[in-house]
């Protein structure tokens, strides 16, 4: 049965155009105190698993930016947003119509300002579902993708066989550090100065056709692997 269900998740998702996912158990993450309000214990109480998935950021888009969000990118950071809530939205009805709970977190919802956050962190659900490592940028960095991906998280008690964190790092990579227009990012991915990022996300919320807290920059900055990605 849990073979059968994996099997019809990858298919779906496959329909879908998913460009990469995986399950993430989150029975370490709720013990994990440092996961604190990345993982809110009154929402994830009742589920074992978070089916993690994501799609790639179009390359052509983000070589627009320089050291600023550009329409463009809002526009195409929407409609991501928008594609990966439909695939959300269906793969928490299949789970729902094979019997188990099922819970679709929203690709990008605040729900808080102090400090900024959504119903759960895919990043962290990413992370724990083998998809990638924590990079300088303090994002998760696919080893093909970079930091090039969206994601969205699909909370549930079915029983998948889930994946576990990458031992993977940035190694010698240092793509984000200097073109940061906050100064947030070092070389130590302990140092990431949360608060120097924020104060740039709320100016640039504030440009003219974006008024969201987007940047892209360190986005753009880290290629990974792949194709077309450092070596
Ligand atoms: S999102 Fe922008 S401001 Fe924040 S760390 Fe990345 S490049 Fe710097
Ligand atoms: S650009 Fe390089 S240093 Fe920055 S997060 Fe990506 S892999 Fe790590």
């Amino acid at each position: 049965m849990p073979g059968r269900l994996h099997d019809s998740l990858k298919a779906r998702l496959e329909i879908h155009g998913a460009s990469v996912w995986g399950v993430a158990d989150l029975d370490p993450l709720r013990r994990a105190k440092e996961t604190g309000d990345a993982l809110p214990e009154h929402l994830c109480r009742k589920y074992d698993r978070a089916v993690v998935m994501g799609v790639r950021l179009q390359d052509d888009v983000l070589e627009q930016i320089d050291d600023r969000p550009t329409p463009l990118y809002f526009h195409h950071y929407r409609q991501a947003n928008f594609f990966l809530d439909r695939v959300a939205f269906d793969i928490a009805r299949l789970l729902q119509d094979a019997g188990h709970s099922a819970l679709a977190i929203p690709a990008t919802q605040i729900i808080s300002r102090e400090p900024m956050r959504g119903y759960a962190c895919h990043r962290l659900l990413g992370w724990a579902a083998g998809l990638g490592w924590w990079g300088r940028n303090n994002l998760l960095v696919h080893p093909a993708y970079g930091s090039r991906v969206r994601y969205v998280s699909v909370l549930t008690n079915a029983p998948l066989e889930a994946g576990r964190p990458l031992t993977d790092t940035c190694g010698e990579c240092v793509e984000c550090v200097s073109v940061c227009p906050a100064g947030a990012i070092h070389t130590s991915a302990k140092d990431f100065d949360v608060a120097a990022c924020k104060a740039k996300l709320d100016e640039f919320a504030r440009m003219r056709f974006v008024g969201q807290h987007i940047c892209g920059v360190c986005v753009k900055a880290c290629r990974g692997k792949g194709p077309g990605g450092r070596p």
